[in-house]
């Protein structure tokens, strides 16, 4: 079969200063190309330590993927260590260096000497062209193993791994003795409002025993993903799209989206096509359901404003929220969030207005309002408001923040 391993290098990734994140996104590449993802190591800007990981990757995989440590300081080290664990040189390439001196140039510079060792590649490798950055990766293949090096930074590695390293690995594969790949693909549906049992329980029996077809579902604070991962090819994707129409039916009116969608791209998408306006008013989320409808190319045409309105005062000033209605009620409460959302739907003039109020926590509760109580108001004018109360438990701040903007844009959703 075929196998790969990550080798995620950089001292910041093992002193907890960052995450590697770069591995997540070459798994699923490898994934789609039917290769199975055996490890994945981290390793420091050691030299010694980088060779040593080289050397055992080499033995157990077939396919080793590297990122960092191609930059032009002393302690990118990848070209020096990959050179030593596979026994080749290093050389200036004259091809790197032309591309490296045009990049440079086209933002008014030119390389600097420390530059010029990003240049120096193993012997014999392939030159993996940057086109966002300066450093260019390389590929080889050393005792039936294939090797990739590419830069640290996220928005470099991607692309090249994608139109440098994949199109190589694929046109090397079928020259190998090792069984063909067997491609995955992977369909995914997003839920909202209910917690990892319930979607367990309303899919149960969907996935036979002894099925080629993996069901997974995963919780995170603001959803329920589920995903249906099998053989890709004639036969296994009709089993996998019928599996994933039958989900998708299972879990009705909670699936909110599928594959890249999120929460804001639907509620866009559902704006748009009704030609509606939306303004927001928030307490407890502080701008957050702000920047997560902002967050979508194109939300001007539906989003007019987003007021956060944290103190009472703000409710009062900015949105019209009768003083009393505060004093009788609390500022978390429905006649509140209520109020809040006529406010901002009428001094705007849009189609909705959008509220939410809640205790997000560890501080404010009462022995009636515990933290996590969220107050959701939706006006869409005269007898057409609804609020809505959610009481989400455990979670810290941050948690509560984010389940009360996906609730309030939930509601928005349906
Ligand atoms: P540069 O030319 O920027 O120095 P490089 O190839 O030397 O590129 P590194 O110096 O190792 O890469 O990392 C550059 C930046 O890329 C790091 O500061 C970090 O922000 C990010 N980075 C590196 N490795 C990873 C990783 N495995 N996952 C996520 N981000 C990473
Ligand atoms: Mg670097």
């Amino acid at each position: 079969a075929w196998t790969a391993e990550t080798v995620a290098i950089g001292s910041e990734l093992l002193l907890g200063g960052r995450l590697d994140t770069n591995s997540l996104f070459i798994a699923n590449c490898l994934a789609a190309s039917g290769i199975e993802l055996r490890y994945k190591t981290t390793v420091g800007d050691d030299l010694s330590d980088m060779v040593t990981v080289l050397k055992a990757a080499a033995r157990r995989v077939r396919v080793v993927i590297i990122t960092g440590g191609l930059g032009p300081t002393v302690d990118d080290l990848t070209r020096e260590a990959v050179a030593q664990a596979t026994g080749h040189r290093l050389v200036r390439r004259k091809a790197a260096l032309d591309e490296m001196t045009a990049r440079l140039a086209q933002w008014g510079r030119t390389p600097t000497t420390s530059q010029f060792r990003q240049a120096r590649i193993p012997s014999g490798a392939d030159i993996l062209s940057n086109p966002v950055g300066t450093a260019p990766g390389f590929a080889l293949v050393w005792n039936g193993t294939f090797f990739a090096a590419l830069p640290g930074v996220p928005r470099e590695m991607e692309p090249m791994l994608r139109e440098g390293v994949l199109p190589r690995l694929h046109a090397w594969m079928p020259t190998q003795k090792v069984k063909p790949a067997m491609p995955m693909i992977r369909r995914v549906l997003h839920t909202s409002g209910v917690p990892e049992s319930v979607v367990d329980q309303k899919l149960a029996g969907l996935v036979p025993q002894k099925s080629s077809v993996q069901l997974g579902i995963y919780a995170s604070p603001m959803e329920v993903m589920v995903s249906l991962t099998g053989p890709a090819g004639a036969e296994g994707s009709v089993v996998l799209e019928r599996l994933f129409e039958e989900a998708n039916a299972k879990l009705g009116d909670i699936v909110y989206g599928q594959e890249a969608d999120t929460m804001e791209s639907v509620v866009g998408r559902l704006l748009n096509e009704q030609r509606m306006t939306l303004a927001a008013a928030e307490s407890c989320t502080g701008g957050l359901i702000g920047h997560r409808l902002t967050q979508v190319p194109g939300s001007s045409s539906y989003v007019d404003r987003v007021v956060v309105c944290y103190s009472n005062r703000a409710k009062i000033e900015l949105l019209g929220v009768p003083p009393d209605l505060i004093d009788r009620h609390g500022a978390v409460s429905a006649e509140v969030a209520a109020a809040m959302a006529r406010g901002i739907r009428e001094r705007s003039g849009v189609s909705v207005g959008l509220s939410v109020t809640g205790i997000a926590g560890p501080g404010g509760a009462t022995e009636t309002k515990p933290v996590g109580l969220v107050h959701v108001g939706l006006d869409g004018g005269p007898g057409q408001a609804m609020t809505k109360e959610f009481r989400f438990h455990g979670g810290d701040r941050s948690v509560i923040k984010q389940r009360a903007s996906q609730a309030a844009l939930d509601l928005l959703r349906r």
